[in-house]
């Protein structure tokens, strides 16, 4: 059985991946910052139920040696890595000018310093194997700035070039490296958006509404399957047609 690592997956995009990802077949791990996290929640207990087998690791994926424990742990509990979602993301917002240095260090550590902890120390399991698929979590906030997002969008355009390094660097040992960048998609994180704001993205949206939870997992299943096997180093827009 294939097994997939999914991080910040007790909530928001990363459990309907990680949900999707069981559906798919795979044996699932979950990952999030705290136990806490998974209090009052039924993630693995729904995935179990797909007859996958499914734990919990609790690690804060900005550390540099919690990714290496917890990516240990996994590959003894389950005997290989095939996919690593780099999902764990957070916002700290503020106009420049008030954005503060711990603001900026906070989002970028753990929005982009987990995606180079976690793909070097999976990326070594999968380099190994001689197969794996990766595949990170940008944002349009990387591809085209956010008011108000000058830590965010910084960490979503350095997962881009990051994906294009990982592609480059683990292509030729059977490893592919993608990223989805979605729009605005309806999630804990998005419901923290004024009602002004909601109502000015919603007019920039081409199909005129919110992504859901299951559109990304969706394009991430796809770019974990066997269909996706060509397909290295690119970045898939999720937005209803928010650029074009
Ligand atoms: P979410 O609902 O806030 O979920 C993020 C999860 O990551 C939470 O469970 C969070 O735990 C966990 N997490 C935070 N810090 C962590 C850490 N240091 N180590 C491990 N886990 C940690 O967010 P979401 O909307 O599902 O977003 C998922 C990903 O998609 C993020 O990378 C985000 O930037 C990206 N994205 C989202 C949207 C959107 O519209 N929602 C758009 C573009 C990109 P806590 O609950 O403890 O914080």
């Amino acid at each position: 059985m294939a097994t997939a690592i999914i991080t910040g997956s007790a909530r928001g995009i990363g459990a309907a991946i990680a949900l999707r990802l069981a559906k798919d077949g795979y044996d699932i791990a979950l990952n999030d910052v705290a136990e806490s996290c998974f209090e009052n929640n039924d993630i693995a207990d729904k995935i179990k139920a797909l007859g996958v087998k499914c734990e919990i690791y609790i690690a804060d994926v900005s550390k540099h040696d919690k990714c290496e424990e917890m990516v240990k742990k996994v590959k003894a509990d389950f005997g290989s890595i095939d996919v690593l979602v780099n999902n764990a993301g957070i916002t700290r917002d503020g106009l420049l000018a008030r954005m503060s240095e711990e603001q900026y260090d906070l989002v970028i550590s753990v929005n982009q310093k987990s995606v180079f902890n976690m793909t070097k120390f999976a990326g070594a399991v999968m380099m190994k194997q001689r197969s794996g698929k990766i595949i990170n979590l940008a944002s349009v906030a990387g591809l085209y700035g956010n008011a108000g997002q000058m830590n965010y969008s910084a960490s979503k355009a350095a997962i881009i070039g990051m994906t294009k390094t990982t592609a480059k660097e683990l292509g030729s040992r059977g490893i592919t490296c993608n990223a989805v960048a979605p729009g605005f998609i309806e999630t804990p994180m998005t419901d923290k958006l004024s009602d002004e704001m909601k109502s000015a993205i919603l007019n920039m949206i081409a199909m005129k509404r919110y992504g859901q939870v299951e559109e990304i997992a969706g394009v991430v299943s796809f770019l974990a399957s066997d269909d996706a096997s060509y397909v290295t180093g690119q970045v898939i827009e999720i937005s209803g047609g928010l650029s074009m």
